[in-house]
């Protein structure tokens, strides 16, 4: 419940203007519950329109990408770059090729993105783009000319001192190197830093695709281990099986737990040996196959129809990995009843409102994925410190850097926690430490 005055005229203004995206809503009511300790103790920001300004994207851009399959047949999608904060540094956020991609999810992302920047420490401002492109069944043909179509608009908007993209979901490495291609060949530059998530041949960071996945157990590690817990012996659930949860299930192994289920969109596998990983890994990255091919091929795992089933497998350990609003109450309930006692989200807003609720209501350990999953852009940070520097660290230089960002994240939290009197409340303390940073910020540059 929002009791704060302020941040109530400022949420219904928010609901009025833009009624129609409801992730955006749901993304700033969430962060305004736990902003309205420390908005009580700064009446100045008001007079300076802080929060309006806040919620507001600084740019919008939305742009047609026309591209023509391999049968000559043209296509039109609508691509977005929301440049939505740059008090702390240049914008800075993913790109997400999804059919499910609309005005409402990048803002989302956008809007958690200035948070999750603040967080690593790296001067970083938030920003997201994308299109409702569907990448699945594409050829690679075509995978290259919608790329090189996105990028011959996007590029005017983008620079390693402006904006700087990066990879989400559906942009992988393969996405990231035409969209690169495209704007070397436009600028007739080579900016390195535009864009990250690049090959290791051009100016990519070793440890930057594990980064994500890893940064997640890092940050849960340090969590569990506030609380007197570890890793060692539990059963986990990681949904998801892409480029985040495949790498948060690597980790998850050699930090002792044991991942019994994993995901896609259409169902999800459970197998009580533990996921054999190379098997997946083969699957998802080189025959870029459905998950239930597990199934098929290793011996007692089983595959069961409808990804939010997989909430039904007891588990000690739920680390939602996949996508916004992937767990609902009712998820959050089986989770519960089945004697879990920790959710860290790995994805971004992987919870619904309801779940996070049922889930911290239920006394579980719970952490927002804008604190826990920070460690894939604080290396994204890193690969420009590279790139800038011209040079290039070792695989264990990157992992030990990400390591100390994930824990220094944590503090944070924490700090930030024990300050608003609530010690340990990871989703307080992640939007309290993230927006103090911005909110000091754009206080010192005035009204702009
Ligand atoms: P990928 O595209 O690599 O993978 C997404 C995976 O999630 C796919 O396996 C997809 O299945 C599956 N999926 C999608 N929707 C659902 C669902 N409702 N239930 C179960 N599975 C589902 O994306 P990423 O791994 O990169 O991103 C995952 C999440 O992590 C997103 O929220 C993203 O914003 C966030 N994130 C990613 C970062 C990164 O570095 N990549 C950094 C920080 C956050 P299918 O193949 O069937 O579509």
């Amino acid at each position: 419940m929002i009791t704060n005055e302020y941040l109530n005229r400022v949420l219904a203004d928010v609901k009025q203007r833009d009624p129609n995206q409801p992730e955006f809503l749901q993304a700033v009511e969430e962060v305004f519950e736990s902003l309205q300790l420390v908005v009580d103790k700064h009446p100045e920001w008001e007079k300076a329109g802080l929060i309006e300004r806040f919620v507001e994207p600084e740019r919008m851009v939305m742009f047609r990408v026309p591209w023509v399959d391999d049968n000559g047949v043209t296509h039109v999608n609508r691509g977005y770059r929301v440049q939505f904060n740059s008090a702390i540094g240049p914008y800075k956020g993913g790109l997400r090729f999804h059919p499910s991609v609309n005005l409402s999810v990048i803002k989302f992302l956008g809007f958690e993105q200035i948070l999750k920047n603040s967080l690593t420490t790296l001067p970083m401002g938030g920003g997201k783009g994308g299109s409702d492109f569907d990448p699945k069944g594409k050829s690679d043909a075509e995978i290259m000319r919608f790329c090189q179509s996105f990028m011959t608009e996007l590029y005017r908007h983008i620079g390693q001192f402006t904006d700087t993209p990066a990879g989400d979901i559906g942009v992988g490495a393969r996405e990231v190197g035409y969209m690169f291609g495209q704007y070397k060949k436009i600028v007739d530059r080579f900016d390195g830093g535009v864009i990250t998530g690049k090959g290791l041949t051009y100016g990519g960071s070793l440890a930057r695709t594990e980064a994500t996945g890893y940064g997640i157990c890092y940050f849960s590690d340090e969590v569990l281990k506030y609380n007197g817990k570890s890793f060692e012996g539990q059963d986990v659930i990681v949904s998801g099986s892409g480029n985040v949860a495949q790498y948060c299930a690597q980790k998850v192994f050699q930090l002792g737990g044991k991942v019994i289920a994993m995901s896609d969109s259409k169902g999800y596998i459970y197998d009580p040996n533990g996921i054999n990983l190379d098997v997946l890994f083969d699957i998802k990255q080189n025959r870029r196959a459905r998950i239930s091919v597990y199934a098929d091929e290793v011996a007692g795992a089983k595959y069961v129809e409808g990804c939010a089933n997989i909430w039904e497998v007891p588990c000690n350990i739920a680390m939602p990995c996949a996508s916004q609003n992937e767990m609902d109450e009712e998820g959050a309930k089986k989770v519960i009843a089945n004697g879990a006692f920790a959710v860290f989200e790995g994805a971004n807003m992987p919870l619904t409102p309801g779940a996070i609720n049922a889930v911290r209501g239920a006394g579980l350990l719970y952490t927002p994925g804008k604190a826990s999953n920070a460690g894939g852009v604080a290396t994204s940070g890193l690969e420009m410190s590279q790139n800038s520097i011209r040079m290039s660290w070792s695989f264990e230089e990157v992992d030990e850097k990400l390591h100390n960002i994930m824990k220094s994240i944590f503090q944070a939290c924490l700090k930030a926690s024990i300050e608003c009197g609530h010690p340990g409340d990871m989703m307080l303390g992640a939007n309290v430490a993230g927006f103090l940073k911005v909110a000091e910020a754009m206080m010192a540059q005035g009204v702009v």
